[in-house]
């Protein structure tokens, strides 16, 4: 068997913290049992808080694809017309859900190294007042990428559409602003900015959107895929409509509480502050950025070109084997194209910067690719030191 990795930084899930994994040997309790509906309680109620929102979320007990799906099922009606909007994998993905459950699809594609353009959702709002429901991705982890969801989500606001928003990799790496924005149906994993281990789906629910979900009548119920079911199944009075992911309960209690003694606002500029040192590292090294322009790179994952002489797998394999450090590939159509470097929760510190950058670095020079190692270690870090923001 091989040994285990040193690092792991990679587009997620990632290696979470020692408190969180603490957290996960917590003995499996009943559900039933008073501490664990107290916990189950008090944790949906720091989730809200982490969140900023009026209103309880929802905790869904599968990794988050559970939710991302159970959201086109229960919010998209089949007289509805969707507008997916497809910056990369994950958003050209969820076309094919909402497919399932509207009367018609359109789609606003770009190249997966380009963001959407608001002002081309508008123009397709003019073309199309019927448009029901609008689906993006925040930060588009295959792309390393982030949306402009903030001006997406007032145009849809202005058309009185509702958002879904994929923001499984964004939250805890910067803000997700889901009352503000407004978006109405949001979707959360635990498994990247937050640093917890993959298996449940965190659901940001509007008022409006639960107006939607009840008047629907396919919206899913006694399903795995039902939101509506586990709606007020936090209530410590409430039954739950089937046994909860108890460890993974215990691991998301854990990571909240971490993320609220940080603090959003100082946990979202250390990402930003790692991604911008790990963008100047490679740069300095000699490298490319995926994203066409640096202010569309996400802070929770760096993404950059596979330069010429050297296959994508060969770079992770070599740096996994000979420097114990796991790195992403390209997913999906990117599979050749790039690799990425996560910079998500535990690993969103500088320190990581270097040990990527040198990784990624070294491995390309072993396989006699010409980059120069210490350059770019050398931006990365003065990168660090200058940043300010
Ligand atoms: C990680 C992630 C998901 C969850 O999908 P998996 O393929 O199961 O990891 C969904 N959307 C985005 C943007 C993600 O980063």
């Amino acid at each position: 068997m091989s040994a285990e990795p040193l690092f792991t930084l990679t587009a997620g899930p990632v290696q979470p913290s020692a408190e969180t994994i603490r957290a996960l040997a917590t003995p499996v309790y009943d559900q039933f049992d008073p501490y664990f509906l107290e916990l189950y309680e008090s944790t949906v109620e720091n989730l809200r808080i982490a969140m900023g929102v009026s209103t309880a979320p929802v905790i869904l007990h599968g990794e988050a694809v559970l939710g991302l799906e159970a959201a086109a099922a229960s919010l998209i009606a089949r007289d509805d017309v969707v507008l997916n909007l497809a910056s990369g994998v994950y958003g050209k993905g969820y076309g094919y859900w909402a497919a399932r459950y509207c009367k018609e699809l359109l789609e606003i594609e770009v190249p997966y190294n380009q963001v959407i353009n608001p002002n081309d959702v508008e123009q397709m709002f003019r073309k199309r007042p019927d448009i029901a429901i609008v689906a993006v991705v925040h930060s588009e982890t295959p792309s390393g990428t982030l949306n402009p969801v903030r001006e997406i989500a007032a145009v849809c606001a202005r058309y009185g559409a509702l958002l879904i928003v994929d923001a499984v990799s964004s939250f805890g790496a910067t803000e997700v602003d889901f009352e503000g924005w407004p978006a109405d149906l949001v979707v959360v994993g635990p498994q990247k900015a937050l640093g917890g281990p993959p298996g449940l789906s965190l659901l940001y629910v509007s008022d409006r959107a639960w107006k939607k979900i009840e008047d629907n009548p396919d919206a899913p119920v006694a399903s795995m895929l039902s939101i509506s079911d586990w709606r007020n199944a936090h209530l410590a009075s409430v039954k739950f409509p089937f046994t909860p992911s108890i460890t993974e309960i215990y691991a998301l209690n854990s990571t909240i509480a971490q993320y609220l003694r940080e603090g959003p606002k100082a946990a979202w500029a250390r990402h930003t502050r790692v991604a911008n040192a790990v963008q100047a590292g490679l740069l300095g090294m000699g490298l490319e950025l995926w994203p066409e322009k640096r202010e569309h790179c996400s802070p929770a994952l760096t993404a950059f070109k596979l330069p010429t002489g050297c296959t994508g797998a060969a770079v992770r394999a070599h740096a996994r084997a000979h420097y114990g450090v796991m790195i992403s590939g390209g997913y999906g159509e990117l599979t050749d194209s790039l690799l990425r470097i996560g910079h998500m929760g535990p690993t969103a510190y500088p320190v990581f910067a270097a040990v990527g950058i040198s990784a990624v670095g070294q491995s390309m020079r072993d396989l006699g690719v010409n980059v120069d190692v210490g350059a770019g270690v050398s931006a990365a870090m003065s990168a660090v030191s200058t940043f300010t923001k």
